[in-house]
């Protein structure tokens, strides 16, 4: 009987140690893609102002129009292109 709870005793053990080995990992992959996705975000993080409603978006959200950025509303898309063309 000792041996029986002995083992379930060791197994549980590296049970938990390859859990925290787990979170470990996921922890530092979860730094490195936010520091990987944070850094190729900040170029585009300059606001700019929708030529349609004058909303201001972040510049990688924003949709280019004849007439400017625009925050993507289809309102907003048909004012860019209107005088433009
Ligand atoms: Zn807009």
């Amino acid at each position: 009987m000792g041996r029986i709870i002995f083992w379930l005793v060791i197994a549980f053990g590296v049970l938990l140690a390859l859990r925290l080995l787990n979170v470990a990992n996921a922890g530092s992959r979860r730094d490195a893609t936010t520091g990987r996705a944070s850094r190729s975000r900040g170029r585009d993080r300059a606001m700019v102002r929708c030529v349609g409603c004058g909303v201001f978006v972040p510049r990688a959200d924003a949709i280019d129009a004849p007439r400017g950025p625009t925050c993507g509303d289809a309102r907003c898309l048909r004012l860019g292109q209107r005088d433009a063309a």
